[in-house]
């Protein structure tokens, strides 16, 4: 039972850091045909436009989709949140490709630039009941894209108070497209929806392990029951310290 992650672009090496931390074999995933390979799916934050070009010239979209489809597992942790949206805005000029299944539309970069990324506690009740632990989760946002609205078979796992600035603008500006907000107060950054989960922060970047522990229980609800294989997966031994001597975010 092994765990793909896209590695084409972005924070791939961190997650298969975490499998690795929790026992489970993470596998690079660069060509369609490495799907096959593996059981569930993690797309990693990185740059969503750049991820979307190489995931086009490496023709993986029909795949990606495909694998969504037949209701594997996937999470997206911030790029890879968007990825999953079926709709997102805030794009680039000519927008760009998404895989799509997730009933949800995703601002890209909600919270702003790069130099206005946070970190917060999050509330995570539904996290904490599956997995135990605390009430909250730490939530490391670079750049990071929101869940503006979300379907009714999208269960809300998270929230945030949308920061007071854009609430008294009533609107984002990203580009030149001008995106409403209306009249809520708080936007989504964590979701289920069947076999798909995502987020917009990332887990990955910190120490608490349970969204990965609750991703792979999600293997198991959705028919491949949790029979991981643990230990190496296919890197030479300088890779392996490097992923090793990943820093952790306390
Ligand atoms: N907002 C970024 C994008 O559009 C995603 C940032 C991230 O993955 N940390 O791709």
């Amino acid at each position: 039972m092994a765990v793909g992650v896209l590695a084409l672009q972005g924070s791939f090496n961190e997650h298969i850091a975490v499998l690795r931390r929790i026992g489970v074999k993470g596998i690079e995933i660069r060509k369609p045909e490495q799907l096959q390979n593996v059981h569930a799916l993690i797309i990693p934050g990185g740059e969503s436009t750049t991820m979307a070009k190489l995931a086009e010239y490496h023709n993986l979209f029909p795949a990606l989709r495909e694998f969504v489809k037949m209701g594997k597992p996937v999470w997206g942790t911030c790029a890879g949140l968007i990825f999953l949206a079926n709709k997102a805005v805030g794009q680039k000029e000519g927008g760009q490709e998404l895989i799509g299944g997730l009933d949800c539309t995703v601002h890209r970069n909600f919270f702003g630039s790069q130099i206005q990324s946070f970190e917060a506690e999050l509330s995570v009740p539904e996290l904490a009941a599956k997995e135990g632990g605390p009430q909250s989760s730490r939530g490391v946002f670079i750049r990071a894209p929101a869940i503006l609205e979300a379907g009714p078979e999208v269960e809300v796992l998270a929230d945030y108070p949308i920061p007071s600035k854009k609430l008294t603008d009533s609107k984002s500006v990203t580009g030149n497209q001008e995106v409403k907000i209306g009249s809520k107060d708080k936007v989504i950054v964590a979701v289920r929806q069947g076999n798909l989960l995502a987020t917009a922060f990332h887990p990955e970047l910190t120490a608490d392990t349970r969204w990965h522990s609750y991703f792979l229980k999600m293997m198991a609800e959705c028919g491949d029951q949790g029979n991981f294989s643990t230990g190496g997966d296919d890197i030479n031994d300088n890779q392996q310290q490097l992923r090793n001597d990943l820093p952790i975010f306390q």
